[in-house]
Parts: structure tokens; sequence; C-alpha cells
């Protein structure tokens, strides 16, 4: 080698140098470096990349977290092409769609790997000649891809895998997507979760799980199933730094803004627009469509060959546009998106995530908007309440939308801080470089202490909660407005009755949505005669502290909330002095609290 080990600085230079790295001491790291150049036709290995093959050629389990698009293939596809004395023989890739499995299979193929599939799907004579390979002396095959069930549930592949344990021929298990192990994660999968018995089926067979999936329980469940051992952990930044976020409000104009959007900044560019569900889908195409976009639609509704036909033409360029529900999503593996806007409001914060992680996968500027407006929380409240769900769940799913309005409201942190956080990253909002509507907007925002408030509100709706009063109407009880509804009820008569009469309409709006998220009010659910879903307004589960107004309480007050509105009873003198709190908390610290408070409780519960 030509590394100095000591005295004066040895001139090395080339690709050479490269081995005197850590990294680079094992006795396979020259074959690793020839199989990414050589083979994978790469350059350079991403941040954890190198790290993780370490530690699988040297027969250890690990967890590899990467966002999407991240690269965690190259993390067992490399180690699967390179002998390294401590593990030999197959790589065993599970993964749990056919369309991925394909995916990769062909892609490795035309780089000159020898892989093979084993799915239910094929033909006798595929399979079987699958099996000739796995029983042959010397198989060539480097990589089998299979579905959960094929592993689990097929005597005959099983043979297989004990036949290849037992010649020493079986290198590692591969978990990919292994979030779907997961009861916490979005996505998971009762046939994942047997995976579990791996271990002591088979022991001694190093475990690798991938996932994009960072939520904290969600991976403690997964090392837990697998019975993985002293695991080592490779978490990457889920920071993606050519994403730009903007939340917008979802106004009437909501369809001329989108349409001017894509023919300003991305015409005949490829993008996706998200919808909560497929009739919204179908008639936001059918808008879009009149106003002359190249789009199609997408949703679980439509049968197997038209979602394959639509995500091909999209793929492929036919149509720049998908609209589609979430169905549309895993298993994406288009470089080149350019937008992905939400129409309507996402279930979670990582649902969220997840979706815009769609954009930009070539590593180029792309743009992730959402709509936004509060009604739309009430949709999805009704689909977790009508949902299947354990209430166990639903009580999760309620948790997930709050967290989401919450970052929807929210006009004051970084939203890139914000969401890493809720994946217990932490971000220097300082590293957003304004790609972020409140990084480049920076709202002017002072921090209140609004217990006063509260204490009425909760006052207020505890009176009239009896009545089916929408949490609206409370607000503009409480400011003094003087409509029908209010004088019909007599509620201009009540002791509350425009006390909040000092606060600007969208501010009073964000100060009730606050006590929603906070659940010191809440929104019980019913549906009419029509069908329409309606919401009334009640006290929270949290409002017994606040009662009392003994308890202080912190509302990030912003100064741009548009122009006032002459309210019917601000006589001058009206509006109580509030005092700015002592010690104004840092709004990023109190969304982060929101946060720990809310992961406690999910651990917890
Ligand atoms: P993930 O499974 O994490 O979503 P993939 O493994 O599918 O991501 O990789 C996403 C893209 O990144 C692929 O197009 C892949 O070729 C590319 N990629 C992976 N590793 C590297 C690397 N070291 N250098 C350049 N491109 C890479
Ligand atoms: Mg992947
Ligand atoms: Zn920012």
């Amino acid at each position: 080698s030509n590394c100095s080990q000591s005295g004066s600085p040895s001139v090395t230079s080339g690709a050479d140098s490269i081995y005197c790295r850590p990294e680079y001491q094992h006795p396979w790291s020259r074959d690793v470096r020839k199989a990414l150049l050589q083979i994978f036709k790469l350059k350079e290995f991403r941040q954890n990349q190198l790290e993780a093959i370490n530690a699988t050629l040297s027969g250890k389990d690990c967890f590899v977290l990467m966002p999407t698009g991240g690269g965690k293939s190259l993390c067992y596809q490399l180690p699967a092409c390179v002998p390294s004395g401590v593990t030999n023989g197959i790589t065993l890739v599970v993964s749990p769609l056919l369309s991925l499995i394909h995916d990769q299979v062909s892609r490795l193929v035309s780089l000159g790997v020898h892989t093979i599939s084993l799915t239910g799907s094929q033909t006798a004579e595929q399979r079987n000649w699958a099996f000739s390979e796995i029983y042959s002396a010397t198989p060539r095959t480097k990589l089998i891809y299979v579905t959960p069930e094929m592993i689990m549930n097929s005597p005959k592949f099983q043979d297989a895998l004990r036949s290849l344990h037992s010649r020493k021929k079986l290198a590692r298990f591969v978990i990919d997507e292994a979030h779907c192990v997961s009861q916490w994660g979005h996505d998971f999968r009762p046939d994942y979760k047997q995976l579990g018995s791996l271990r002591t089926k088979y022991p001694g067979i190093p475990i690798m799980a991938l996932t994009a999936t960072a939520n904290e329980k969600v991976k403690m469940d997964i090392m837990d199933c697998l019975e993985m051992r002293q695991c080592e952990k490779f978490v990457s930044s889920f920071n993606r730094p050519n994403l730009r976020y903007e939340v917008r409000k979802k106004e009437k104009s909501v369809i001329d803004d989108i349409v001017a959007l894509i023919e300003t900044h991305y015409p005949r560019e490829s993008g996706i627009i998200y919808c909560g569900s497929r009739r919204a889908c179908e008639e936001l195409t059918d808008k879009l469509k009149r106003k002359g976009l190249p789009i199609g639609f997408y949703h679980a509704g439509l049968d197997k060959d038209d979602r394959i036909r639509i995500q091909k033409e999209w793929a492929e360029g036919f149509i720049d546009i998908i609209v589609a529900t979430v169905a549309f999503g895993m298993g994406i593996d288009k470089a080149d998106v350019r937008f992905v806007i939400h129409y309507s409001l996402p279930q979670s914060l990582e649902g969220y995530y997840q979706e815009t992680g769609r954009a930009g996968r070539d590593g180029k500027e792309s743009m992730c908007i959402l709509y936004y407006c509060y009604r739309d929380k009430h949709t999805i409240e009704h689909l977790i309440e009508r949902g299947e769900g354990s209430a166990l769940q639903k009580e999760r799913q309620r948790n997930n939308l709050r967290l989401m309005i919450s970052y929807c409201e929210n006009k004051i942190d970084c939203r890139r801080q914000h969401v890493l956080a809720y994946f217990g990253e932490r971000f220097d909002k300082a590293n957003c470089h304004r790609t972020c509507d409140n990084c480049r907007i920076n709202v002017k925002s002072i921090t209140k202490d609004v217990r006063e408030d509260v204490k009425n509100i909760i006052e207020l709706v505890w009176s009239i909660q009896n009545e089916k009063i929408t949490i609206n109407h409370c607000m503009d009880v409480y400011r003094g407005m003087k409509h029908a509804k209010i004088l019909e009820r007599q509620h201009d008569r009540l002791p509350m009755y425009g006390k909040g009469s000092s606060y600007k309409k969208q501010e009073m709006e964000r100060l009730f949505h606050m006590l929603v998220i906070q659940q010191i009010l809440t929104e019980h659910l019913e549906t009419n005669g029509q069908g329409f879903t309606l919401a009334y307004a009640r006290v929270g589960k949290n409002a017994s502290k606040f009662r009392s107004g003994t308890q202080a309480i912190h509302f990030i007050s912003t100064e741009d909330e548009g122009p006032s509105e002459p309210s019917p009873l601000s006589k001058a003198g009206s509006r109580k002095k509030k005092s700015k709190s002592e010690s104004a908390p840092d709004p990023h610290q109190q969304c982060l609290e929101e946060l720990k408070a809310l992961r406690a409780d999910l651990a917890a519960s």
C-alpha cells in the first residue's frame, strides 16, 4: 500500500490514495471500489453507503435509514457482488411489491449482475429454472428477489433456502421497505411480520433492514421484530436540500392558481398532484383538463391494467401530470418530477414527507406546494371515524392529523425544521437558505400569553356546546359579530360576547385552531340528512387546566394577518393590554415540545 504510516506526508495521488482512508482498510475494499466503478458505473459513495456495505460484509446486522431516493439499493446490491470471506453466497432480498422487484431485477440484469426473482406471478417454467439454479453446486446467482409471501408460505422455497443455508451459500437477508414489518408504520403488511422467524430458522445469517421511515417507534419495532442483534445503525439526514416547501391557502382561486403555477414555472414538466379521495381526484382532473393541461388520474378504484397503463404513460412522458390519491406512490422511480402539489390535506406529516419526497430525485430544484384549508380536516376525520382501524389506531391517526394541521397553521418555523423534528432530526434553519415559505417571508411575530382569552373561550364554548354550534360560530360570538345566527340564538347576550373584539379575523381563527390542535377545544362530527359532515364545537380533554386562567398558554401572534376588518365592537380601550410574557419561549422549542409530548403519548399507548 502507498499509505504513509508516519513521518513526512507521502505524496499519494489518484485513485490509490483512497485506500488510506479507514473505511477502505478492509480485505474487500478493492473489490468494493471496483464494483462501484465497473459494475454500477458510479463514481462516489453517498453518505453511509460504504459504511453500511462494510458492516454487512463483516457479517453484522445493520439497519439503514435513508430518505427515498437516497440510494438504499446499492447498500445491498453491491455487497452481493463482492465475496468477503465472512459472508459468501447469495443475497436474499425481500421486497413488498412485484413492480419494485421487476424494476430492480431488470436493472441488475442490465448491469450484468446475475439476479433472479421468485414470485407468485411467474410461470412454472421460470420457477423451475430458478430452483435448479438455487440447487446447483455453484450457483452463479448473486441476488434472489422474493415477496414475503414466497419466503414464508412456500414450503418448496423454504426447502431451497435450507439447502443454501446448510451449504453455506446464503450470504445475508435483506429486508427492503422494512417499515412494512411494523404495525406502527404507515404501510403495515402482515406477511412482513412473519419475517421475524428468519433469525431462528436460519441462524447465523446477517440481516440488513432498509427503510425511509424514520419514526422512532417504527425503527425500534423493526429491529425488535426481526430480532436484529447488536445492529449497526446508519441514519442519513432526511433533509432534501433541492426541494422547496410552501403552504398556500386553499381558496376559490385554487384551480387558476395551480394552472398559473404550472404554466409559468413548469410547462411540459413532470409533476404529481395529490388528492384526498377518488372523487376529488377525478373532479380535479376534469377541471384541469378543461384548462388544457396534459394530465391523467390514478387511484385504487381503477382496474389494474388502467393503473399500469397510466403510470407508464406518465413515466414515459406521454402525460406530464398525474392527479392521484396516495395509492400512487411506492415504487415510483421517476427522477425528474419537478413538482408535487397537495390539493388536499395529507393525513400525516410522515405521509406528506414521503409524497413530497417523490419530487426532485435527480437532485434538481423542485417544488412542493400544499394547499391548505382548515375544513379539509373534517374530511379526514370522517375517514378516520368510519375507517376500520382499532380504537388505538384511530387515536394515532387523530394525533397525526393534529400535527399535520399544526404544520399548516404554522407561519413562523422553518418547514424543514418542523418536518425533520417530527422524524427526530435536529435541523439548523440557517441551512434552509430561505427555500421554504416561512424562512423566505419571515413574518414578524410576537409570543403572547393568551390565558385570559383561553379561559373566556372555554367558558363560552362550555355554555353553548349543547346547541350544536360550529367553531366558526364561536369565533364570531367571541369577536362580537352581529349576524343573524348570533342574534337568533341571542348569543349577543352571552357574558363572553365580544370579549375578543380586538382580534383580527384570521388571528382569531389561528387561535381557535391552536386550541383544537392542543385539544382544549374539540370538534364533534355529525352527518346530516344530505350526507354533509358537520363539525360541532366542544370543550376538549385538555381544557380543565386552563379554565381557571392560572396556567400560562402561549400564542404566536403574527402581524401581517391581512387588513384589519373593522370590528363592530372596537371601542377604544376595549382591548386588554396583553403582557408580553417575560421570557417568550422559542417557537421552535414549542413545536419540538409538542412533538415530543406526542411521541411520548404514542409510545405510552
Ligand atoms: P432508495 O431505495 O433509497 O429510494 P435507490 O436505491 O432507488 O433509492 O436510488 C435512487 C437513485 O440514486 C437511483 O437512481 C440510483 O442509481 C442513484 N444512486 C444511488 N447511489 C448513488 C451514488 N453513490 N451515486 C450516484 N447515484 C446513486
Ligand atoms: Mg428503495
Ligand atoms: Zn426554512
